[in-house]
């Protein structure tokens, strides 16, 4: 590996040379199924045709013009997120971590608007994660990423996930809003109880807050419907997407109702790049496939088989899983042994898969998974199973 790259990642030594579907085909020839989808990113699978078409289309027009210009696309992209989800505006960005900072800012200025401006501290939960910024570290408070940095950044407060009373007793004065993954990615798949979102809901009701909803991992159609709060039918103030709202193409966005969005106007954020006219028309790609008739349908089909192949594969193997998590394609199993060496054993059988918080091995396929490689993904994680109890016993 080359000494020219900052020591950022431990990565696997294995490089690829092109993706097919749910497959990537690695320099060396070998072919995996691709349980990573690029950390569920690559929702449409590697080198979709109407993306591709999309993208090709796009380049040979226009790449960028920045936001001092119309950019119809934009707008298109932003009217259907609209249409299909509680929020009624847009604001594109580059990556989550942006779409977390734009989240944020928008609680806060909302809450300077509204005439209170006091009110800038947002609660955040154990087990978040929302990016790298030295905000976003400060918000999620996982000492892991916080360490050697300096002090946090002030106005984050993490409560334990999942505990209303804790939550409730910290809010105060200058509380503006609550942060929450619906399903928490890094930190393990840990999905949050429908009663839980739809209590948050209830909370800043009650206190004047903003809900802002993480769905970076969640959303986009990895659970089976649009977006994961749909389940508990409860819509955020706030909601930050990335990963598979591009489906590779790097993208962020932060959707939010009329009154949240009304705390930013001309001057008070913005970004060069976010938006761009290659940004949007893949964007605009990436939903054709998503909103086409059926397709979500699929996913919930496809990810109901998964669900009841693996909870037999843990059932049977309670030497090396220890349980199965998680909601429609964002599924994490519980590792006996260090998650490390099952993700290695896997990855060694074909299947590539991705490490967790709490020795979890997270399975973020592609959103066009069909039943035949989730059975061919099951049966090499099957075999691996049986293979790591065979040589535990010798
Ligand atoms: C990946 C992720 C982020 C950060 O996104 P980046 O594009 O890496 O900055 C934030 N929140 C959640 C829930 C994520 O999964």
């Amino acid at each position: 590996m080359s000494d020219a790259l900052m020591n950022t990642y431990a990565r696997a030594d294995l490089a690829f040379e092109r993706g097919e579907g749910s497959y990537l085909i690695a320099t060396d020839g070998r072919r995996f199924l691709d349980f990573t989808a690029g950390i569920a990113v690559t929702s449409c699978g590697h080198a979709h045709p109407h993306l591709v078409k999309a993208l090709q289309e796009q380049a040979a027009k226009l790449w960028h013009t920045s936001n001092l210009f119309r950019i119809p696309e934009g707008e298109r992209l932003a009217e259907r997120l609209v249409a299909h989800s509680f929020a009624d505006k847009a604001f594109f960005c580059n990556s989550g971590v942006e779409a977390f900072e734009a989240a944020a800012k928008l609680a806060r200025r909302w809450q300077h608007v509204a005439g209170n401006p006091k009110r800038w501290k947002i609660i955040t939960v154990t087990g978040s994660f929302h990016g790298r910024s030295m905000a976003a570290i400060s918000a999620a408070g996982n000492p892991k990423y916080l360490e050697g940095f300096g002090p946090p950044a002030p106005g984050y407060r993490t409560v334990a996930f999942r505990n209303t009373n804790e939550l409730r007793a910290a809010i105060d004065d200058e509380t503006a809003a609550l942060l929450v993954e619906p399903i928490q990615g890094e930190g393990g798949i840990r999905q949050a109880e429908l009663d839980y979102l739809r209590e948050l809901r209830r909370i800043c009701e009650e206190f004047g807050l903003l809900l802002i909803f993480d769905e970076i991992q969640c959303g986009m159609g990895r659970t089976g419907k649009l977006f994961a709060y749909e389940w508990a039918d409860t819509p955020p103030d706030i909601m930050m997407l990335a990963k598979g709202i591009g489906g590779g193409f790097p993208m962020g966005a932060v959707l939010a109702n009329a009154k949240a969005a009304s705390g930013f106007t001309p001057g008070v954020h913005g970004t060069t790049f976010g938006g761009n006219p290659l940004a949007m028309a893949v964007g605009n790609a990436v939903l054709d496939v998503i909103l086409a008739e059926g397709f979500l349908d699929n996913v919930q089909a496809v990810a109901g088989h998964l669900r009841k192949r693996l909870e037999a594969i843990v059932a049977a193997n309670p030497g090396q899983l220890e349980e199965l998590r998680g909601a429609g394609l964002m599924l994490g199993l519980k590792a006996v042994r260090p998650n490390g060496e099952l993700i290695g054993a896997l990855r060694e059988a074909g299947l590539l898969t991705v490490g967790a918080a709490e020795n979890v091995v997270r399975l973020l396929p592609p959103l066009t998974l069909s039943r035949a490689e989730a059975d061919e993904a099951c049966d090499i994680i099957e075999r691996t199973c049986a293979e790591a109890a065979r040589s535990a016993a010798e």
